[in-house]
């Protein structure tokens, strides 16, 4: 094993990052390159506790000769959004001084340009330098997992069409209850990756076999326990004894879930603001017309609450931890077998 960090200069004086990279080295040329990577944003942490358990038992592999394939591991991605504490609260998905999401504004390049990321880097303020060190390690392997969570949620992935089905075996390991289907049309860490490789030759590849790159949401924010980081744990052991990356015998079954297109998303939103009250639950199934939640628009008033009704049917898979909702928020994210009457850009779901 070994250990490292990459220094990134802070843009005010006195400032300096530390990004820690810890790279354990495989014993077959052949087998494929992974790199794992949490807490880009850096509010979610059980990938965090996930890498950290998962290092543990990569360390004794390591000392038996099991490991085949180079792993690349940063298991605290965002050292910059870590450090901003904000009136008490961490402010861990948009950068306070660009506010720009930390998960977006990824470089687009062709994984032939890989090397130019990180040259002259000196003339980049600090987020932009994170963002290329990020994404230049992820080039240099063949499976790319980024892990992050939701706010209250399943366990589920983003993946783009261009491998699935394949990753179903990581779907399965990693008992994802739903995969979303993308069509990698952004500039998220996950979608940089696929770019590059899709650009890899002058044609633009549809198909990546071999490759990965994706968004694991590892349920949600407060989901930071060390029951669930070692069951992740063991869930991404199998994958890396199923692909060749680590040495055992570790069967994955079919995956079960649903792969849902986001098209197929039903973002449920507050038509007006007041105080939410939820009938459902994530992990329930809904049909259509079912009571999802009640807003409190206007207290004490007989006329003062509305409901809010199942487009179609189908799995909640996400819902806002906040009890009081602007018009307009997103309440809840509902996987579903028809395509979404509401309108959506292509890209990703939420800002
Ligand atoms: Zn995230």
């Amino acid at each position: 094993m070994d250990f490292s960090e990459i220094i990134i200069p802070g843009d005010t004086p006195g400032i300096v990052w530390r990004l820690p990279v810890i790279r354990f080295k495989g014993r077959d040329d052949a087998a494929p390159k992974v790199y794992l990577q949490a807490a880009l944003h850096a509010n979610e942490l059980p990938g965090t506790a996930l890498l950290h358990v998962l290092c543990e038992r990569l360390r004794q592999a390591d000392v038996e000769g099991a490991i085949l394939g180079d792993i690349t591991i940063v298991p605290q991605a965002n050292p910059i959004g870590a450090a901003q504490s904000h009136f008490g609260e961490l402010q861990g998905r948009f950068d306070l001084g660009s506010r720009t999401n930390f998960n977006r504004d990824f470089p687009l390049v062709a994984l032939g340009e890989r090397l130019s990321l990180t040259d002259d880097l000196d003339r980049y303020p600090a987020i932009e330098q994170l963002k290329r060190q990020l994404l230049h390690m992820a080039l240099g392997a063949d499976l790319v997992l980024d892990l992050h969570c939701d706010d209250e949620s399943l366990q589920y992935a983003y993946v783009d069409e261009a491998f699935w089905p394949e990753a179903a075996d990581l779907a399965s390991a990693l008992d994802m209850a739903v995969v979303f289907l993308a069509d990698g049309e952004s500039s998220a860490f996950e979608e940089a990756v696929g770019h590059a490789w899709k650009y890899e030759r002058t044609e633009k590849a549809t198909r990546l076999p071999g490759r990965l790159s994706v968004t694991l949401e590892l349920r949600g924010t407060r989901d930071v326990y060390p029951d669930m980081a070692r069951k992740d744990a063991d869930g991404l052991w199998r994958f890396l004894c199923a692909r060749g990356i680590v040495r055992g015998d570790m069967a994955i079954g079919p995956f079960k879930g649903p792969a849902t297109p986001l098209d197929n998303i039903e973002m449920i939103r507050a038509p007006l603001s007041g105080a939410v009250l939820f009938h459902r639950d994530i992990g329930d199934t809904v049909v259509v017309g079912d009571l999802l939640a009640t807003i409190i628009t206007a207290p004490g008033r007989e006329d003062g609450t509305i409901d809010i009704q199942a487009p179609q049917a189908g799995l909640i898979t996400t819902r806002t931890s906040q009890r009081f909702a602007r018009r307009g928020d997103n309440l809840m994210k509902i996987a579903c077998s028809e395509k979404t009457k509401a309108a959506r850009k292509p890209g990703t779901l939420e800002a």
